[in-house]
């Protein structure tokens, strides 16, 4: 009988597509997947560390698992992946709740040896070596998402802004081969995928190791893959958005209008407090540049609040970037302390707990109106919405986004599920639209 596993995933998109890769080493190995912990031979947790806390939300699940399991006869192997496994090494061996196997976010491919070794060999195993190896040429398994395909393009960065733990959790910058990009993307239009998106920790950063092609060359190769809808990608930084890359987002007709550009401050002074090596005035500069070339661009970012020295005339300045830029979307954070990281190293947390709640609400809710704002300008439209399920709050509902990634609910048959459909915008909610379908239900699926 199939050994089967089950996979739990923390953090961002990047872990999420991890995780998928991990279903596709399993799988290629023999694996089946499992509907629950309870029932599976191999539990990998893929963790995160870039928020506070990882070790301790680790060390909580792991209880839970271990509890969840413990009337068993045979216990499952337990593997950790991810961030929290590079960064935390064979001290995870020491948790109270027994580890089987750590894997280091570069060595993820030894996860099927590593299993098969510690069940012959009676011990755990590690290994958090960081291999330069970026190419993946099993298929990946994406269970969870039917119509959007994930694939990694970048690997690791080199920026090192001051906040960030990517860089010692991830490795340095590592592009991966065109060809086997395309590979990935052909895999998944054949499994059905309409959407791909591109990613990387600075993923308008690539250049081919091994041809001239860079990421607006790699956007027109991966758009023109038969089946491919839509192109999206994840994330740029202001530093390397070209002119080059504006006008591949103008021009290709499958790249998506919306650029997620992480800020994370209005400041001058956070932002080179932060390393982030752009200015206010530069990223203003280039959103005004990008919607001049690219009319009904959707905009979207990060911010961060709370960060070491960020005095209120600084946050100020963040609330006044907003009202100036008028994000279509953004994700705000308050800062924390990562481990290994310059600011924890040479900058005190010195904004109180409280005060970073008070920016935080206070950006949040300037944010709120903005995007209504956005919401109400669109009722009357018509826009094309990529299918992407069932509505999550209304069973009779379709769900699925525009090109510039607002959410759009209407009412329609499932077999519409990864169509691109007219949608009519109807109304207006803080965080999605809803609409009616400008197409009849017994159209035939149109895939292109
Ligand atoms: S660019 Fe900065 S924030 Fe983004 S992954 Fe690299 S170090 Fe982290």
């Amino acid at each position: 009988m199939a050994r089967k596993y089950f996979v739990e995933t923390f953090g961002c998109q990047m872990n999420f597509h991890d995780s998928e890769r991990v279903a596709g080493l399993l799988e290629h190995d023999g694996y089946e997947p499992a509907a629950s912990v309870q029932d599976a031979d191999l539990v990998v947790v893929n963790t995160c560390s870039v928020r506070e806390r990882a070790v301790d939300k680790l060390y909580s699940r792991l209880g839970e698992i271990k509890e969840a399991t413990a009337a068993r006869e045979t216990p499952p192997i337990i593997a950790v992946t991810g961030c929290v496994a590079q960064q935390e090494g064979d001290a995870l061996f020491q948790l109270c709740t027994p580890v089987d196997v750590i894997v280091g976010t570069q060595a993820l491919k030894q996860l099927p040896q590593l299993v098969d070794r510690t069940i012959a060999e009676r011990r755990p195993q590690l290994d958090v070596t960081p291999y330069d190896d970026v190419a993946f040429p099993l298929g990946v398994v994406r269970h969870a998402d039917a119509v959007r395909a994930r694939v990694t393009i970048i690997e690791g960065c080199n920026e090192f802004c001051a906040f960030c733990v990517v860089p010692y959790t991830r490795g340095h910058e590592r592009m991966r081969p065109v060809a086997d990009i395309l590979n990935e993307v052909r895999l998944a239009a054949a499994s059905g995928h309409r959407e791909v998106q591109l990613l990387g920790q600075i993923v308008n950063h690539y250049q081919a190791p091994d041809e001239p092609c860079d990421f607006a060359g790699l956007l027109e190769r991966v758009a023109a893959v038969p089946g491919i809808a839509r192109v999206r990608f994840a994330s740029p930084h202001p530093r390397h958005v070209t002119p080059r890359l504006i006008d591949a987002i103008r021009d290709i007709p499958q790249v998506c209008k919306h650029l997620h550009l992480p800020v994370q401050s209005g400041s001058d002074a956070v932002l080179k407090a932060m390393r982030r090596r752009y200015t206010r005035g530069e990223y203003i500069d280039l959103i005004d540049r990008a919607r001049t070339e690219v009319p009904g661009l959707a905009v979207s970012t990060d911010m961060i609040v709370g960060f070491p020295g960020e005095s209120a005339a600084d946050f100020d300045l963040t609330l006044d970037l907003v009202r100036r830029v008028r994000f279509h979307a953004m994700y705000s954070f308050k800062y924390s302390p990562r481990p290994n990281t310059l600011a924890i190293k040479r900058m005190a947390d010195d904004v109180p707990e409280g005060e970073k709640t008070r920016r935080i609400l206070a950006l949040q809710a300037l944010q709120a109106e903005i995007q209504t704002e956005w919401n109400r300008a669109a009722v009357g439209t018509t826009v094309d919405v990529l299918v992407e399920g069932p509505s999550k709050r209304r069973a009779w509902e379709l769900t699925g986004r525009t090109s510039g990634y607002t959410v759009v609910n209407f009412a329609g048959p499932d077999g519409w599920i990864g169509d691109l459909v007219p949608v009519r915008i109807t109304g207006a909610e803080p965080h999605s639209l809803r609409g009616e379908a400008c197409r009849p239900v017994e159209a035939a699926a149109a895939k292109r």
